[in-house]
């Protein structure tokens, strides 16, 4: 039987587990992402040589869904050693009352195990050093030309790889939500490459993943109609400093219009982030790293002291957009939507991420060698469309709560959390009910079948 053939256009969480799943289930695969994309790390089991360790950028929390989605793949070892725990974490407010603790043992007897979390570029580094040699094309900018028909006396789908002289205005200009471009190393000095000799390069493939994040282009040209993602009313900051003098515990820590997160990482960095209420669109007059000690300069410690630690290059600042509406589909003709192209949310529950690796899993599952394309592609939106668009509205939900301004409402706010959190002693587990206890076809470790193969795990990618 002729090896059928996927593109993924974006190189981000979604793309590169997609490309990995894909490739696990026999498919010819090639990612196609526009900036110079991760660079592979040489972890063992590996398949490529080179390795750059990640020195600035944000972290992101794999909830035990990801983790068992990663499994499927053999990747949730390599993944677990590289996170920390997210361990014990605290609700406060900015004078430093603690409203609520939360720890991993609980997370472990609700959904079978901890939230773990990973330096971002670590993590895609890991994904994109587990690719067959000259899967991943960097430094080049797709642009979907058809999505094809799939079935008997259908066509391919057809996708061009812009020329360099295109490449100057990119497909939408867009930096990727996780923000690791500017920073991570993987900057846009791939941008530009473009084609050698500077025509453009046209490829078919039976299958196309648009994976190409929130300003997806693949999404628009599917689905023309479709409403932009819109402005969720407030703006997020990230980013990662060295190891503090002093032992920092987690805590997320909510005031009037905006919240700060502390999260120290395996390598004992500590990953901040911050969100606040503003009109979408703003930057500092000065630096970002200038508007965060206005903004959070007289919170408890250690805000202020990480905000001092911090680079001001390195401060990443996104406004935070989810989706208008759900899709019609996840798919057209032998295109399949998935991650921030197709159901971008806040990053309230740390979930974006997340729900990408189980759109990635879920495709490669359906998408067997002799499975129906359109049958597998229809089941895809099928399982996902729901479901996502569920932790969607979940997430705006908490999302709206943090930009509360008023003083009077916040101080309501926080009676409330408290006495709730006396009362239900798991509080922000809760949240994530239905969500982190996702199971996905095939052994995970929380089934105490590690190490077992499935069908979508060949040996020869063990
Ligand atoms: C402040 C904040 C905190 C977050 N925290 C978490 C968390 O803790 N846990 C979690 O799970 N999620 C979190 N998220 C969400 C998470 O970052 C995203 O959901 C996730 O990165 C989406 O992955 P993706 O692969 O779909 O898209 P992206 O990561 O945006 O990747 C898309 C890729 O496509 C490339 N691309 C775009 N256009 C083209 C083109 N035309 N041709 C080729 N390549 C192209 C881009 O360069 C990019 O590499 C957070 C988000 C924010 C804003």
């Amino acid at each position: 039987m002729r090896q059928r053939t996927a593109i993924v256009i974006g190189g981000g969480i979604g793309g590169l587990t997609a490309a990995l799943a894909l490739d696990r289930r026999g498919w010819s695969v090639t990612v196609l992402e526009r900036t110079a994309g991760p660079v592979p790390a040489s972890a063992p089991g590996s398949r490529a040589q080179s390795a750059r360790p990640a020195r600035s950028g944000a972290g992101i929390g794999l909830a035990p869904n990801a983790q068992r989605a990663l499994d499927t793949l053999g990747l949730g070892d390599a993944v677990r050693a590289m996170a920390a725990w997210q361990g014990a974490g605290e609700l406060r407010l900015p004078g430093g009352r603690r409203l609520a603790r939360t720890d991993n043992a609980a997370a472990v007897r609700r959904f079978g195990g901890p939230v773990m979390v990973a330096h971002r570029a670590e993590l895609l580094a890991l994904l994109a050093g587990r690719l067959p040699d000259g899967a991943l094309r960097t430094g080049a900018a797709a642009e979907l030309v058809d999505p094809g028909e799939p079935g008997p006396g259908g066509r391919p789908a057809r996708v061009r790889i812009a020329a360099a002289a295109d490449r100057a205005t990119g497909t939408d200009g867009a930096t990727a939500t996780d923000g690791t471009r500017a920073t991570d190393g993987a900057t846009a000095t791939g941008e530009g490459a473009g084609v050698p000799g500077g025509a453009d390069e046209e490829l078919t493939a039976d299958l196309v993943v648009g994976a190409d994040g929130i300003h997806s282009a693949v999404r628009r040209a599917v689905f023309p109609g479709h409403p932009e993602p819109r402005y969720a009313g407030f703006t997020a900051w990230r980013f990662v400093v060295p190891a503090p003098d002093r032992p920092c515990t987690a805590h997320e820590t909510w005031g009037p219009g905006g919240l700060w997160g502390t999260v120290p990482l395996p390598d004992g960095r500590i990953y901040a982030y911050a969100t606040a209420a503003v009109p979408p669109g703003g930057r500092a007059a000065d630096d970002e790293r200038a508007e965060l000690l206005r903004r959070f300069g007289t919170w408890h410690r250690p805000v202020p002291d990480l905000i001092a630690a911090a680079d001001p290059a390195a401060v990443l600042r996104n406004d935070v957009r989810a989706a208008a509406a759900p899709p019609p589909a996840f798919h057209r003709g032998r295109v399949a939507l998935l991650g921030d192209a197709v159901h971008p949310m806040t990053p309230n529950l740390g979930q974006g991420g997340c729900q990408a690796i189980e759109d990635a899993v879920v495709l490669a599952q359906l998408a067997a060698p002799d499975a129906d394309l359109a049958t597998a592609l229809a089941e895809f939106t099928r399982q996902r469309l729901p479901r996502t668009m569920d932790v969607v509205r979940r997430a705006e939900r908490i999302g709206r709560l943090t930009t509360w301004r008023s003083r009077p409402a916040c101080a309501l706010r926080a009676v409330l959390m408290a006495a709730t959190a006396r009362l239900t002693p798991d509080l922000a587990l809760r949240a994530l009910d239905g969500i982190a206890d996702w199971r996905p076809e095939g052994p995970t470790y929380a089934a105490g079948t590690r190490g077992t193969r499935t069908a979508a795990q060949p040996k020869e990618h063990e």
